[in-house]
């Protein structure tokens, strides 16, 4: 079988597909990253890492990095009306009440990835823009001119795919209607804020989001708000549109003054227009997988965009270590069938709780209780291990 094992070209050098590289390299597989900028990760603010990722970040040897540079979520955690009155407490552990919930810097993330990864694996500067078939094997090309064969290509390239065509017909951004401002402010500029306090304040159409990111040293905002006509005409699915922080202000005078003292400490902030996709058909053709957002772009409202890549990631590796060149087609197919669904579920429960955060709901104080009983939605969200399954799945291949 070793002899044998795929030889993996990964396109994109994001969370996904920096961490299914990671979990190759654990099983001994060989892979190569290609990512289009010429640098990794610098763009970005906090990203949420919840226990059912954070076991297979600490699988493939990454525990004490998350440690180090995530910030612990747990105490304090709360929900609130848009005034400060508390609507429930945030669940943050599995059901077992393990705690493995944190805040990090996107870029932290990133680069602890690719640090983590041997020399000269990740490929900076190749921006991938095409796809085929030689014989039994899989080729991309690149606009610098190279060209990358492997035994099985993972399409790991993010919301705008370029590989996602050579799967089935690109499908349409559906836009939330909702714009993200994001930023971070420094702990210090706000010596009283809570430490490890996931927190959000719920409006009318509006939400605002905090956690904390690098160890406790920043305060990661989000603040969500209705898209004026000239966003909607405007603004595409970009990571770094510069944001005005007075309009931001503005959005939530009068919230809790907890709310405006922090974003009085804002200077610089970024906004991001959000969309996401409706469920896909199919994530595989051949030997080319679609992975994280290329297969299943989701709004964020459960904090779910890298979780769920990694996820995708470990599951992959998990079947491909098992495969040999030979089964590839059929590995794809049974790693898209062990994730489709589950992936499905969370880009449905994400639109469904973006609605109750601005508080499109008849009756709030059923939406309230909605809220305080999603915490069992999220303990199983949180419970799932995709490995066993995984390895099932691989067996059957044998
Ligand atoms: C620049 C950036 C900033 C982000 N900031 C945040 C944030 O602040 N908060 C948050 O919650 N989420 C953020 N996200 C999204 C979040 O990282 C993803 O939703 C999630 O982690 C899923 O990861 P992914 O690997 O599927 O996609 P991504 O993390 O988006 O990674 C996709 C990667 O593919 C690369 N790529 C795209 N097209 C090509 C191509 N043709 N050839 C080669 N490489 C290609 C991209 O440059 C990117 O590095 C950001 C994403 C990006 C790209």
């Amino acid at each position: 079988m070793t002899q044998s094992r795929p030889n993996v070209v990964i396109v994109g050098g994001g969370i996904g597909g920096l961490f299914v590289a990671n979990a190759l390299t654990t099983y001994g597989v060989a892979v190569s990253v290609y990512e289009q900028a010429p640098a990794l990760g610098e763009v970005g603010a906090g990203v949420y890492i919840t226990p059912n990722s954070v076991r297979h970040l600490q699988r493939v040897g990454l525990g004490p990095a998350v440690e180090k540079w995530g910030a612990k979520v747990g105490k304090n955690s709360r929900y609130y009306h848009h005034d400060g009155t508390l609507i429930a407490p945030v669940q943050v552990t599995d059901s077992s009440g393990w705690n493995a919930t944190y805040g990090m810097h996107r870029a932290d993330l990133v680069d602890m990835l690719a640090k983590a990864l041997p020399p000269g694996v990740v490929h900076i500067g190749h921006r991938c823009t095409g796809f085929d078939r030689a014989g039994n094997l899989a080729r991309v090309t690149f606009a610098n001119g190279a060209i990358a064969v492997g035994d099985v290509v993972i399409g790991a390239d993010g919301i705008h795919s370029e590989l996602r065509r050579y799967v089935f017909p690109p499908p349409r951004p559906v836009f939330s209607g909702t714009v993200a401002y994001r930023g971070v402010v420094p702990t210090e500029l706000v010596p009283d804020w809570p430490a490890e306090s996931w927190e959000m304040w719920l409006g009318q159409g509006k939400h605002f989001l905090t956690y904390p990111l690098r160890a406790g040293s920043l305060v990661n905002f989000v603040g969500f708000v209705p898209a004026d006509a000239t966003m909607k005409e405007q603004m595409r699915e970009s990571w770094s549109a510069p944001g005005d922080p007075e309009a931001l202000r503005r959005e939530f005078a009068g919230w809790d003054p907890r709310v405006g003292a922090l974003l009085r400490q804002v200077q610089t902030t970024f906004r991001s227009a959000l969309h996401d996709r409706d469920p896909s058909p199919t994530w595989t053709r051949g030997r080319l997988t679609l992975l994280g957002d290329a297969a299943h772009a989701m709004l964020p409202h459960l904090g779910q965009g890298a979780n769920q890549s990694i996820e995708d990631g470990m599951a992959l590796a998990t079947i491909l270590a098992n495969a040999s060149r030979e089964t590839i087609p059929g590995a794809l197919l049974a790693y898209e069938r062990l994730r489709r669904e589950r992936a499905a579920k969370v880009q449905s429960g994400a639109r469904e709780n973006g609605l109750r955060y601005d508080s499109f709901h008849a009756d709030l104080a059923i939406r309230d209780a909605e809220i305080a009983a999603h915490a069992e939605f999220r303990k199983r969200l949180y419970d799932h291990d995709v490995v066993p399954e995984a390895r099932a799945a691989a067996m059957e291949l044998v």
